[in-house]
C-alpha cells in the first residue's frame, strides 16, 4: 500500500474514493467476453467482404464534426465534448461518431486515387454528452464500416447485409427490426424541408421546445421527435417518399429489390431521419423489436456529399455503425454467453527460493506450450496456495518442495480428485499436455506472422507519417 495513505487514514483524514464519471464505465474481463467476439465477428465478416480497418484519433479539430455531422444537430448542438488548446486558439472536440473523422482521413491520405470503392471498418470509442440512462452512455464503442468513392444501389443493400450478417452471427439478429426510408438528394430534400415548414406553420403551440426551434435550424428532426404531441403532429406531415425525384425513387426502389433478392427483411418506415446532417437517399436503422425506435441498435446510410462538404472531391459513399453496449446487452437478455477463454490450467506452487526458481521454470515451459499457468509467487502456506489453485479453477497443480527440487521431481495433484503422483521435473509439461484438452491451449505464434521485407521504408512509421 502506498504508506502516505496508510498515514492519511490513520490521522482520520478521510479519503475521496473515486468513481467514474456519470455516463462512461469501465469494460471488465467478463465483458470483454462480448467485446473479443463481437470484435472477432465484425473483423471476419468485414475482411469476408474486403474492407480494411482504420481508427481515426479520439480527438479532432471541432470544425470536423460541425461541418461534417451537421450545426443544428443534436450531436453537434448538445453532445459534443470540445476544448480549446492550452496555447488557445484551436478548438478541438472527442469525436462523437465514426464517419467525419474517417471521411477527413479519405481526404487527407488521398484515398480517392486508391481502386474504388474504398472500404473500412472500424471498433473505436466515442464521445457524446448525452443524459446518461440504460444504453445510453458518455462513452461508448461503436463498430462501423465505410464504403466510399460508389454510388451504387447494391453498395447500400450490401452494407445492410453485413450488418445484418454480424447481427446474425451474434445470434440476435432475430430481435431486431431493419427499419429503412430514403432522405432523397439535396434538391429533393430542400423542395421537402419547404413543404414540412408549411405543413407545421400554425401548429407550433402544439410542439415541444426543441421542435420550435428545428423547425428553424433542421425541421427533418421533427419527423423523428419522442415527444407524443410531436409523433401525432409527425404521422401527418407529407411523407420524403413522395416527394422525391425520380432519380432518389429508382435508387430507393432497387436498394430495396436488392435487400429482396438477398432475403433480408425490412420495414419501410417514413419517419426515418437520423440525428445526423450528412445523409441522403437510403437511411436504415436496427430496432430492437421489444422497445422500438427508442433504442436503436445500429444505424446508417448514404452520404454522397460528405467528402466534398469537407473539402474533397465529390464522392458518393454509405456507411454503418453499431453500438457495442447495445449489442452486448441484447446478447445478455439472449442468455448468450460469450466465449472465455481466460481459464488457469495449472498452479504452480513452491515452498522456499530454490523451488521458486524452478517453478519459474516450469511455468515458462508450460506458457511456451500454450498452457495457462499460474503460480510461483508469495510465501504462503501450501495448504493456502492449493486452495488457491481451487478458486483459480485450476483442474491441476504441480508441487514443488526443497526435497522434490533436490531429487529432480515435482508433485502432480488433479485438482478435482485430490490423487497426487511424484514425476521427474523434466516430464512435468509433457504429463500436463496429455491431460488437457488441446483446445484449451494457446498456441498462437506471431513471429511465424512477422517476415522481413526489403520494401518495408522506415518512413512507413505511423508516428512520422503526415
Ligand atoms: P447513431 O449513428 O447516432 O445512430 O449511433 C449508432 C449506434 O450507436 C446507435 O444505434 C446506438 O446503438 C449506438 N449509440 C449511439 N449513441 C449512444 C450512446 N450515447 N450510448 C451507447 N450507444 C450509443
Amino acid at each position: 500500500m502506498d504508506k502516505s495513505v496508510g498515514k492519511a487514514q490513520k490521522s482520520g483524514v478521510k479519503l475521496e474514493k473515486f468513481q467514474t464519471p456519470r455516463g462512461v464505465h469501465d469494460v471488465l474481463p467478463d465483458d470483454h467476453a462480448y467485446f473479443t467476439i463481437i470484435k472477432k465477428v465484425v473483423r471476419h465478416r468485414a475482411r469476408q467482404a474486403g474492407y480494411r480497418r482504420i481508427s481515426t484519433p479520439v480527438i479532432e479539430y471541432k470544425d470536423v464534426f460541425v461541418r461534417g455531422v451537421g450545426e443544428s444537430t443534436d450531436i453537434v448542438e448538445k453532445e459534443l465534448y470540445s476544448f480549446s488548446t492550452k496555447e488557445g486558439g484551436d478548438e478541438y472536440a472527442l469525436k462523437p461518431e465514426g464517419t467525419a473523422g474517417i471521411v477527413r482521413a479519405y481526404i487527407q491520405h488521398g484515398m480517392g486515387s486508391l481502386p474504388q470503392p474504398v472500404e473500412l471498418y472500424y471498433i473505436e470509442p466515442h464521445f457524446r454528452h448525452d443524459r446518461p440512462q440504460k444504453g445510453r452512455y458518455r462513452q461508448f464503442f461503436q463498430f462501423g464500416f465505410e464504403v466510399l468513392g460508389e454510388s451504387d444501389p447494391g453498395v447500400d443493400a450490401q452494407i445492410i447485409q453485413l450488418a445484418h450478417l454480424v447481427y446474425s452471427d451474434l445470434g440476435i439478429a432475430d430481435r431486431l427490426s431493419l427499419q429503412i426510408s430514403t432522405l432523397g438528394c439535396s434538391e429533393c430534400r430542400e423542395k421537402f424541408i419547404n413543404d414540412l415548414r408549411d405543413y407545421y406553420i400554425g401548429k407550433e403551440r402544439n410542439l415541444c421546445e426543441d421542435c420550435v426551434r428545428r423547425l428553424q435550424t433542421n425541421p427533418l428532426r421533427l419527423l423523428d421527435c419522442k415527444e407524443e404531441d410531436c409523433k401525432i403532429l409527425a404521422e401527418n406531415a407529407p411523407k420524403f417518399k413522395s416527394e422525391i425525384c425520380d432519380e432518389c425513387k429508382d435508387h430507393h426502389q432497387k436498394v430495396l429489390e436488392l435487400l429482396d433478392a438477398i432475403d433480408i427483411e425490412y420495414i419501410e418506415n417514413d419517419s426515418l431521419v437520423r440525428g445526423l446532417d450528412y445523409y441522403n437517399r437510403t437511411v436504415f436503422e436496427f430496432w430492437d423489436k421489444a422497445s422500438g425506435g427508442s433504442s436503436s441498435v445500429g444505424g446508417g446510410g448514404r452520404y454522397d456529399g460528405l467528402v466534398e462538404q469537407l473539402g474533397g472531391a465529390a464522392t458518393p459513399a454509405c456507411g454503418f455503425a453499431a453500438g457495442m453496449e447495445r449489442v452486448v446487452a441484447l446478447m445478455r437478455e439472449e442468455k448468450l454467453m460469450a466465449p472465455d477463454k481466460d481459464h488457469i490450467d495449472v498452479f504452480v506452487a513452491q515452498l522456499g527460493f530454490e523451488p521458486k526458481k524452478v517453478a519459474l521454470q516450469l511455468l515458462t515451459a508450460l506458457r511456451s506450450e500454450g498452457v495457462h499457468a499460474l503460480g510461483a509467487v508469495g510465501k504462503a502456506s501450501m495448504k493456502a496456495q492449493l486452495s488457491k489453485a481451487d478458486k483459480f479453477g485450476a483442474p491441476f497443480a504441480l508441487i514443488l518442495g526443497e526435497v522434490e527440487v533436490r531429487e529432480g521431481k515435482v508433485i502432480l495433484r488433479d485438482m478435482k480428485s485430490g490423487t497426487q503422483e511424484v514425476i521427474p521435473i523434466g516430464k512435468a509439461v509433457a504429463q500436463i499436455l496429455k491431460r488437457i484438452s488441446k483446445d484449451r491451449l494457446d498456441t498462437y505464434d506471431p513471429t511465424k506472422e512477422l517476415k522481413k521485407d526489403n520494401s518495408v521504408k522506415p518512413e512507413d512509421e505511423l508516428l512520422i507519417r503526415d
